[in-house]
């Protein structure tokens, strides 16, 4: 059966060292994510972080979509900014290769979901710029540090009207969970504010020009049962990538003969 092909960035992670064990280095997303690509219809594959640009060039060229999930900080020297205090989990190889995978994506068509830290990586790929910490630097701010993650409806969204975003989720207020210090500051050329909490720190970016990208800062993977409307990303995202799968052309490398049997092409 056609499931479309849905690559998500696999960070990379240092496992705990335990006593009698050598220290591990993996790469790796929470399964929510692929578990959550699953119950749309697609089929994930992990992405695992590289620093080889034609490695992301070529991984981006065998996926029909892709998700940028929630992570760390992106280093604030990307978009001008020395660290503020507050700066943490920074990972410039990881940082590098968003970049790319969202640049190559979008030259190609296809489908972007950027989560939480996805939403902030794909702005400054773009020339967008972060607030560093939203509690010391946004006047007024409400809680968008909220544990446990999972199941919180946090605070309010308000969703723009006749956007992407307000027709993918159905509504124009949604109450949402919350786990980012950061946020997207200037939005970057190409993009525009799609959903703002009620203190105006964006919570959803999408493409200006009506192409397939789509961002928030919450975590749609883990309120699949709390906030079903939050479901609708992925199937937007699986849909998306379906779409241009079925279409069985590349701008970049013009039509790809075979392109609905590559399931079944071994790498
Ligand atoms: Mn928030």
């Amino acid at each position: 059966m056609f499931r479309a092909i849905v690559g998500i960035i696999a960070r990379r992670r240092n496992e705990p060292a335990q006593s009698d064990r050598m220290q591990t280095v993996t790469a790796g997303v929470d399964i929510a994510y692929p578990n959550s690509v699953v119950r749309a219809g697609g089929a994930p594959v992990l992405l695992p972080e590289t620093a080889d640009r034609q490695a992301v060039i070529a991984m981006i060229g065998r996926v029909d979509g892709l998700l940028l999930p929630g992570g760390g900080d992106v280093v604030s020297l990307a978009y001008g900014e020395e660290p503020h205090p507050t700066a943490k989990y920074q990972d410039p190889v990881l940082d590098e290769m968003e970049f790319l995978a969202a640049r190559v994506a979008i030259d190609r068509g296809i489908p972007i979901l950027g989560i939480c830290r996805g939403i902030q990586s794909l702005n400054v790929a773009l020339g967008g710029t972060l607030i560093q910490d939203i509690e010391s630097q946004v006047p007024g701010a409400v809680q968008h540090w909220a544990r446990p993650r999972d199941a919180t409806r946090g605070h309010t969204i308000d969703v723009e009207p006749g956007s992407l975003l307000a027709r993918v989720l159905g509504t124009k207020t949604l109450a949402v969970n919350s786990y980012h210090h950061q946020a997207v500051k200037d939005v970057a050329e190409g993009l525009r504010a799609s959903a703002r909490s009620r203190d105006g720190v964006i919570e959803g970016l999408e493409a200006a020009d009506g192409r397939p990208i789509l961002a928030v800062q919450c975590h749609p993977e883990e309120m699949r049962e709390s906030q079903p409307a939050l479901r609708n990303l992925f199937e937007w995202l699986v849909r998306e990538a379906a779409a241009r799968r079925s279409m069985g052309t590349d701008p970049v490398s013009g039509p790809c003969p075979g392109a609905e049997n590559r399931e079944e092409t071994p790498a």
